[in-house]
């Protein structure tokens, strides 16, 4: 394979529209996106020309509007290019105006009240700051989607209008600072994925892993993750064909999948791209979901990204790394050799750690969802407490700042001990692997994300949080006579006022949660608590302000998010009443069974049969316990029906009625498979699917 020849061979990227497109019309298409300005229609209409024959060149016969709705997920609508012509032919047509303007059906997405039923229309349009792609053999056109009026129906729409607020907050504040040859400012995020592979027969063999992609049931296997043998171990042979095979096909879609790994738990494993701009990056991790499921089913396996597919065993998460770079190139999270003399590095890290602070209900609520309600907090993941690790040394260097001493960096080199290999430059701090958000050298990596979710919320809620501290420290600087000590004091109000949010040490401890608390720091716990921070009079304020999302949208976001939870809730609900009656119930009365014939017949002939009757009591004793909780959760799940159209009140009791529920049936569930007799078990155990792929 010649990865430079492959790469990115299905985008219209700017090399294709540099062949493809006319000299002006290419500057035209890259002044509107550089400025942010729509797209003059005659040009659209060369685009589509240019766009059209370079997909059929490469063997698309359809296109659609690719967009992403609320639920977090991708959409299409595939249109053929095809157009009846005269005496019956067709000719291959694709307008403008197909190109900029999508109507699709909107009624089957979500859209939290926003939409009124009789106007079920809702609207794609061409986001031409994202590559158009061939999936498929359909070209796939990046839209955003939006209602009638104008709301946001998905979550592409307050991404970009999020990227303009900071960049335009940013390039103002740096202005101040002196620099001003800088236009515009861009967010780079680069997304690590983690996902669990198992044996594609041995998941269909389980309803729960077929209906919500992860298990319900299911006692720890002997051995789990314990011996931390399968970190970095080698590579099985079938997971090694199925990373190259994704890898090739992410290329070919320009997608720069970089590292791949093992993971913790046994059957998980982790796959990082190289960073790009916020927009692409979010596109690319949708498209990365995507194909990491399609290519498993091609190698007899199946790709899980539930946050907690396995109950005692790590789950998986996503980690945001994001930064800001200048249009000139500069990183400006980059410390540079000495943090204290660089005031751009000052005043853009006193914004992430003032925002972290001011917001941190907000940041919690960008990572709420169901699944994730089961990894945040399980002492493996960040907890739902949202802090700020900088490190001792970065931190002691912004005491030293504004304490006016001085401070040396303690970067040192590590020694390896053996003359051949070399000496290593060491970070001055080890990493913190625990902490939510932690600043990793020259960017922030928010590890609060759901291996599920799109990355989007979380990133207009970065962007726009910071976007506000910098609109509130260009008010400090622009009233200032002298920008150092202006920085200065924008430095010390910060640690004064938000040092709260800093915490260096280990986020997984029980004891940071009591620390936390004595702090005040937020501990919102589940998505029902959570969510309703988007629609406080703070947010409201906030996301008016930096035009991201208006009272309407947020309300709609709260509303989509609660509905989501719920469903996924009940549907996992209902499959746990299925599996306990049609599978569980069953199962463990007809190994009862088998074993009372065995005690029967050895009192027959005189044997004692003292552990059989013991055997049998306790299983028959656990299947009635089973069938109980599934008949009282069944009656829970028909109880929900009555608060249709009050999300808030059905949100709340899933979460204080039915899970505790689920969860009581789980626990007498699993006590009865450790006692089963394997034969008799109705479904794969956690040791055959976490250990199924060789
Ligand atoms: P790890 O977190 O596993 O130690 P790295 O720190 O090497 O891994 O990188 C993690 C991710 O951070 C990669 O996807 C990388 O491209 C991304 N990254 C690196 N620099 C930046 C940056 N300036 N902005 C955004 N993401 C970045
Ligand atoms: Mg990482």
């Amino acid at each position: 394979m010649n990865i430079p020849e492959i790469f990115a061979e299905n985008v219209f990227n700017e090399k294709a529209m540099k062949a493809a497109l006319s000299p002006d019309v290419y500057r035209s298409l890259k002044k509107a996106v550089n400025e942010n300005e729509p797209l003059d229609f005659a040009v659209a209409q060369e685009v589509a020309d240019a766009m059209k024959a370079w997909a059929i060149s490469k063997g698309a016969t359809h296109y659609t509007h690719w967009f992403q709705p609320m639920t977090g997920i991708t959409a299409e609508k595939h249109d053929s290019f095809i157009s009846p012509a005269k005496n019956g032919n067709v000719i291959m047509e694709f307008s403008g105006k197909a190109l900029i303007k999508g109507e699709p059906d909107a009624s089957s997405f979500p859209n939290g009240g926003i939409r009124a039923t009789f106007e079920a229309r809702g609207y794609t349009a061409w986001d031409p700051s994202s590559y158009a792609f061939i999936k498929d053999n359909t070209l796939c056109i990046p839209t955003a989607f939006c209602s009638f009026s104008g709301e946001a129906l998905d979550k592409k729409t307050p991404l970009i209008r999020s990227i303009e607020a900071i960049s335009k907050q940013s390039v103002k504040v740096l202005k101040l600072l002196g620099k001003d040859d800088v236009n515009k400012v861009h967010v780079t995020v680069g997304a690590e994925q983690e996902y669990f592979l198992i044996d594609r027969e041995a998941g269909l063999m389980r309803e729960d892993i077929v209906y919500s992609g992860r298990t319900l049931f299911g006692a720890n296997p002997p051995k789990g993750q314990e011996l931390g043998d399968h970190y970095f171990g080698a590579i099985k042979p079938r997971v090694k064909a199925y990373m190259e095979d994704l890898n090739e096909e992410l290329w070919k879609l320009g997608i720069l999948a970089k590292t791949e790994h093992n993971e913790v738990a046994p059957g998980q494993h982790e796959l990082a791209p190289v960073f790009t701009h916020a927009n692409t990056a979010t596109d690319h991790n949708q498209l990365t979901m995507e194909l990491m499921k399609k290519i498993a089913e091609k190698h007899g396996l199946t790709c899980l990204l539930a946050e907690k597919p396995f109950k005692g065993v790590n789950g998986s998460g996503k980690h945001n790394n994001w930064s800001l770079t200048t249009d000139t190139g500069v990183n400006l999270f980059d410390p540079g050799e000495t943090p204290a003399e660089n005031l751009q590095f000052l005043v853009f890290l006193s914004a992430v750690i003032k925002a972290t602070d001011v917001y941190q209900d907000l940041l919690r609520a960008s990572v709420a969802s169901a699944g994730n309600d089961h990894r945040l907090g399980a002492h493996e993941a960040p907890p739902a407490i949202v802090s700020i690790f900088l490190g001792d040394d970065l931190l002691n260097a912004l005491e030293a700042f504004v304490n006016n001493y001085s401070y040396h960096s303690k970067k040192t080199t590590m020694k390896l001990g053996a003359k051949i290999l070399p000496p290593l430059p060491k970070d001055a701090t080890d990493r913190n692997r625990t902490s939510p958000m932690a600043f990793t050298g020259n960017k922030f990596e928010f590890r609060m994300v759901g291996s599920n979710d799109s990355i989007a919320d979380c990133n207009v809620v970065l962007n726009t949080i910071v976007a506000e501290s910098l609109e509130e420290f260009a008010c400090v600087l622009e009233n200032a006579s002298n920008v150092s000590s202006a920085v200065h004091d924008i430095v010390k109000n910060t640690l004064d006022n938000h040092g709260r949010i800093i915490f260096n040490g280990n986020n997984y401890s029980a004891e940071w949660v009591v620390e936390a608390e004595r702090r005040g720091l937020s501990n919102l716990k589940t998505t029902p608590d959570a969510v309703s921070s988007y629609t406080t009079d703070k947010a409201i304020e906030l996301f008016a302000k930096h035009k991201v999302l208006s009272k309407t949208e947020l309300f709609a976001i709260e509303n989509v998010m609660l509905e989501n939870y719920s469903r996924i809730v009940k549907i996992e609900a209902l499959t746990m009443v299925d599996m306990a009656r049609k599978n569980i119930y069953p199962s463990i009365n007809r190994y009862a069974s088998r074993v009372l014939e065995g005690a029967i017949n050895k009192y027959k002939l005189g044997i004692s049969n003292e552990t059989d009757v013991y055997l049998a009591r306790k299983l028959s004793g656990l299947s009635d316990v089973v069938y109980k909780k599934a008949e009282a959760l069944a009656d829970l799940i028909v109880k929900a029906n009555a608060f249709t159209g009050n999300s808030k009140a059905l949100a709340h009791f899933v979460k204080d009625q039915i899970i505790p529920c689920m969860e009581a049936l789980r626990v007498s569930a699993d006590e009865a498979e450790t006692v089963t007799d394997e034969r008799f078990w109705p479904f794969p155990s956690y040791g055959k699917l976490l250990f199924s792929v060789k």
